[in-house]
Parts: structure tokens; sequence; C-alpha cells
């Protein structure tokens, strides 16, 4: 509920950055290309493993951006970093603070392209939602960011730079010899945000790994959430090679319906995505797969939508909940949310069939922060009602 309580804006006039240069940026690499960065530049091979653990630990534990600052350096070494290397990453262009306490950035990357990012503070952690993709190149029919054309994939330092900034902002790199905190204000990812993660594979991993690096943010890999529409041949991968949790824009529960709403669906059906979920090596009971299901008025909301919902997911075997997640309008959207009555009777449904079934609390409702439907004001409703409707229409 949007109140009259007021908000912060506070935009932020960012002096130009420097003139583009050819130094590297260190942020974004993994250790092994870190490694090849600092040999390339000229660090002796015998000392190249304790200066990547050097470095590192400057960069991701301590958010450090300045050489001058990494002092177990030699001087002479750290005007070489200088000399090559930069920092960098997206430059926080606004932020606005919505009165429940969530936080949505917006932030310029090379090219000038922006993409928003969102924190959503909660009793016991704190989310931050982050953005893989510039637009996104799948149309699903009910998405904003749907409607977008790609503009292109984020590189890794891209994508680990939005947590950097959010812990720039929350003030949360440690201060030396201070007492470790424990409890974190930026605790979880989730990889909600614009795009879709499973096409820009090997960049979100990367930035995960990162994220997870036991000598850095060294957030567990059971903190971070990846979302996907259900690109089924990339799903194994990504236990094998992130080991995240994942969860699943699932959303219809018969192929007529999820053909319209999530179109990847007509590349991999309900079955073929159930059966890549059941093989997911990762689930478990205390690694439940999460069902993302958008609560769409007359859409797919009915009594017989739930019985579905349970009946695929039993038959597959599927350590699983269910988060539903009601419908975020956006001009021009074809769809309307469904009513609270409806959503309560769906989860309570698929309650008394023995899963979890959370409604998602809609937050930060009045700096429009929800996740999955970050787009800037401005930039909105570049397709008309009309055209989306006729689309909606053609593809059911
Ligand atoms: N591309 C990925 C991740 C980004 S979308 C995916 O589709 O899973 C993150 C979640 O927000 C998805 O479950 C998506 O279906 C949902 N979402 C998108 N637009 C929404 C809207 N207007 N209202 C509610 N949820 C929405
Ligand atoms: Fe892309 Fe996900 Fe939106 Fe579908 S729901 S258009 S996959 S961002």
């Amino acid at each position: 509920m949007a109140s009259d309580a007021p908000i912060t804006q506070d935009v932020m006039t960012i002096p130009r950055k420097m003139p583009e240069t050819d130094r590297v940026n260190l942020v974004g690499l993994t250790r092994a290309q870190m490694r090849d960065a600092l040999l390339a530049a000229g660090t002796a091979e015998k000392q190249v493993k304790m200066r990547v653990n050097q470095v590192w630990q400057w960069i991701y534990q301590w958010g450090v951006r300045d050489f001058a600052e990494m002092t177990n350096l030699a001087k002479a070494y750290r005007a070489m970093l200088e000399e090559n290397f930069v920092i960098e990453i997206p430059e926080v262009v606004s932020k606005l603070v919505s009165e429940d306490g969530t936080r949505k950035y917006l932030v310029r990357i090379a090219g000038g392209h922006e993409v928003e990012v969102v924190y959503i503070p909660e009793e016991d952690r704190g989310t931050l939602c982050v953005s893989s993709q510039v637009g996104c190149t799948l149309t699903c029919s009910f998405c904003h960011t749907g409607t977008q054309k790609l503009v292109r994939n984020l590189t890794a330092a891209e994508i680990v730079g939005q947590i950097m900034m959010a812990r720039d902002d929350l003030e949360e790199w440690p201060v030396p010899g201070a007492p470790k905190d424990e409890t974190r204000l930026l605790s979880n990812i989730v990889l909600m945000g614009m795009g879709e993660p499973l096409y820009n594979f090997d960049n979100v991993r990367d930035a995960m790994k990162i994220a997870m690096d036991p000598e850095g943010i060294s957030l567990s890999r059971r903190r971070i959430t990846l979302s996907t529409s259900g690109v089924v041949p990339e799903i194994a991968r990504t236990a094998q090679e992130i080991g995240c949790l994942l969860a699943i824009s699932f959303h219809a529960t018969t192929d007529e319906t999820r053909d319209v709403l999530v179109p990847i669906n007509k590349r991999w059906n309900i079955e073929e995505l159930l059966g890549a979920l059941s093989a997911y090596p990762k689930a478990s009971n205390s690694e439940r797969i999460t069902f993302e299901y958008v609560m769409l008025d007359g859409v797919n909301d009915s009594d017989e939508d739930a019985h579905r919902l349970i009946e695929h997911i039993k038959r597959h075997n599927i350590p699983a909940k269910i988060n539903l997640i009601p419908f975020n309008e956006w001009p021009g959207s074809p769809y309307k949310r469904s009513s609270n009555n409806r959503i309560r009777a769906f989860a309570n449904i698929i309650y008394q069939a023995g899963y979890a079934s959370p409604i998602r609390k809609t937050r930060g409702d009045d700096i429009m922060a929800a996740c999955g439907q970050l787009k800037s004001a401005t930039e909105r409703a570049r397709k008309s009602r009309r055209q989306i409707e006729a689309e909606a229409g053609m593809r059911g």
C-alpha cells in the first residue's frame, strides 16, 4: 500500500568519471583471471598467488577502491597496480528509500545503460535483488522487463558490482580490528532483477563465485537464489557450477496458459521443465526449489490451477515451496492482480496439500521497487496496452 509518509529521494550528482582508459578492471575477474592479469602486468610468478590473495581481500573483504590503501603491498607494487588496473563498480545515479526501508537504486553501467537494484530489509536478513541483463530477450506477457528489447548482458563486474555498491550504501564493509558482525544487513542475494540469468550464464556464475568466496563477500551459496523462467539445458549446470538455490517462474499449470505467460514454454514445456527440476541435484528438503507463481485475475488463479500445480510437483516428487506473488500492475499491463481472497484461497489449497505457500509481501510499493518490476518511470511503457493485448491474444 502506498502511503502518505514522506519518501526521501536523494538524487546524487556524480562527477564524471575519469576519461576512458585501457586499464583493466580488477572487479569481476575470477581468481584465475586475476592471476593472469597480475602476471601480465609483471608480477613475479612465485609471488603471484600471494598477490592475488592480498588484492582480492582488499577489494572483496575490505571494500577498498584505492590502491594506495593496500598497505601490505610495497609502494612500487601499488604504483604498478595503479598504472595497469582500476577497481570499478557501477555508479549510483539515484536512490529512493521507501517508508518500509526498501531501497531502490538506479545504477549506470558502461555505454550509459541503467539498471535497477533493490534492497529489501527484513527482520532477520536483508535481500538484494540483482539484475543480470539490460532488458530481457524473453517476452513474458505479464513482465515489464519483457517489453524492453535487450540491450546487452551485464558483465561479471557489473553483477558483483551491484552487491559492492549496496554494501557501500549500507556502510557494511568491515572495519579492521572491529569485532566481526554476524548479523549482516545484506545477507541474501536473489537474481530476480532485470533479465534472464541463465541466458548470461558465465558472467552470472563468475559473479556469484566471487560473492561466495570465503575471503571476500563470503555469502553462503544457500543465501543466493537464482530465478529462471525455465532455460532447461542450463538448470543442471546451475547446480554443478554455481550450487545456489533455484527459483522457477512457473506461473501456469497448463502448457496452453504457460505458452502465453512464459513463452519460453513453447521451447521447453512444463513436463520437460519438471523433469529438469526433479533432477536438480541440490534439491532436498532443506534446499527446496521455489516455484514462483504470479497471481493473475481470472488467468491462472482458479482452485483447479492450485490442484494441478500440486499434482505436477507431487508427480515429479520435487521438494518445493510455492511463492505466490501478487501481480504488480504496470501502466499498460494486460492483466489484473487477483483479489486477496482469491490469493488466500489458492494458498490454502497448496498449504493443505503439505507445501509452504507464502504470499510475497509487496515491498516498496511507494517507490515502484517490487522485484520483477525493475523499471524507471521515464522509460516505462514502450509498448502500448493495445499492442500487448493484441500480442497476448495472438499467443493465446
Ligand atoms: N528472468 C528471471 C528472473 C527475473 S524476473 C525469471 O523470469 O525468473 C523475477 C520474478 O519476478 C519472476 O518470477 C517473474 O516472473 C516475476 N515478475 C515479473 N514481472 C512481474 C510483475 N509485474 N508482477 C509480479 N511478478 C513479476
Ligand atoms: Fe525476462 Fe524473467 Fe521478465 Fe520473463 S519474467 S520477460 S524471463 S525478466
